[in-house]
């Protein structure tokens, strides 16, 4: 008998380790962040483990939103919206992760320069006033006006954001510059919140509206994210038809197009990524999706690679070390670079 029982106790020792479950995937979507649906798919232990990951990836994009919006102040402390209506007058104490971000525009500004440029504030918020006019009232869809666009341009430059890393301020030197974060602000959000999920989850992927995270291989039979490029002119139409898919273990996948957001003057369509040497919507290429291991890189590339010649955009890629890209051209035609990967 005490043998026996020995037995069980063994057996039941050993069992729960022995089929100690495999990680289970669980998604959690949600809605009002960086205008925006979000989706956090993670392999975990228990819905438990998570649930307590997804409460953080939410609370980090809502507590990120609230720094990087030109349109609302935050009860947390200086946003953008408060450096916009204030840093003109005195420099302002900015939270760590706004300075970083700015930090990481002047960079890559520098090293980029000509076309995504974060000061365009102004002229982006006539586009901004047009677009959401357009959406309230379709039959009143206007452009924005021609002289107030080029007096808008005429405070742009970066080089009047005077960030003091050390006392943690910012002051604009021209008091009629704004700035937009647009362009990054969502992929560099993306960036901060998969290192606050590092070792939280098995594995995950973040999609943020298109900006995706690949962090660690799901736990599939594949042991591969598969993602699916948009086709611009299905997303237009309706359907979720895509171009094709890549299979990813990890990086960053981040996409710009004129399919997301636009509005129509006359039948004809204006989306949302301005060229600052027309200061109208950009028309070289449909869409451009970027490779590359660092989220906030990917989303200022995108926006780049996106405004510039074709041919500027791909000696871009061509010359950067770790960077993938795919163009779908205004013929529709699809060029990738050998590493970008779509498959059919
Ligand atoms: P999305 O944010 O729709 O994913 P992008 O990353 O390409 O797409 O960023 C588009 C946003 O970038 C616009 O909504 C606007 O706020 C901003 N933007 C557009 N053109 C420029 C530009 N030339 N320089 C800096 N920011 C820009
Ligand atoms: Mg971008």
């Amino acid at each position: 008998m005490k043998r026996v029982l020995l037995f069980l106790l063994l057996l039941a020792l050993l069992v729960p380790a022995g089929c100690a479950a495999e990680p289970q995937r669980y998604t959690y979507t949600f809605y009002g962040t960086f205008d925006t649906v979000i989706t956090l798919v993670g392999y975990a232990d228990s819905q438990a483990q998570f649930d307590e990951a997804a409460a953080l990836c939410e609370s980090e994009f809502r507590r990120l939103d609230a720094l990087y919006t030109p349109y609302l102040h935050s009860e947390a402390g200086n946003n953008l919206w408060s450096l916009n209506n204030g840093a003109w007058k005195e420099p302002m104490a900015v939270d760590p992760d706004l300075m970083g971000l700015l930090v990481f525009c002047r960079d890559m500004q520098e090293k980029y320069p000509g076309a995504v440029n974060v000061a365009m504030g102004r002229v982006l918020a006539l586009w901004h006033e047009a677009r959401l006019q357009a959406e309230d009232d379709p039959f009143s869809a206007a452009l924005p006006d021609e002289e107030a666009l080029r007096e808008a341009a005429l405070h742009t430059d970066f080089s009047c954001v005077v960030l003091d890393e050390e006392a943690g301020t910012v002051f604009y030197t021209d008091p009629l510059l704004r700035l937009d974060l647009g362009a990054v602000a969502k992929g560099y959000a993306a960036g901060l919140v998969e290192k606050k999920l590092d070792g939280k989850l098995v594995s995950f992927c973040i999609n943020a509206g298109g900006n995706i995270v690949l962090h660690g291989a799901p736990v599939n039979s594949r042991g591969t994210w598969q993602i699916g490029i948009q086709d611009p002119n299905s997303v237009l139409y309706g359907d979720s038809t895509t171009l094709g898919t890549v299979q990813k273990t990890g990086g960053c996948i981040v996409t710009s197009g004129d399919y997301q957001r636009y509005y129509t003057v006359d039948g004809v369509r204006y989306h949302h990524i301005i060229d600052p040497a027309t200061l109208y919507p950009a028309s070289s290429v449909r869409a451009v999706s970027i490779i590359c291991a660092d989220s906030g890189t990917a989303d200022f590339l995108s926006t780049t690679c996106f405004i510039l010649p074709f041919e500027e955009s791909k000696a871009l890629v061509l010359s950067t070390e770790g960077v993938e890209a795919l163009w779908v051209l205004q013929d529709g035609t699809v060029v990738q670079t050998q590493g970008f990967g779509l498959q059919h």
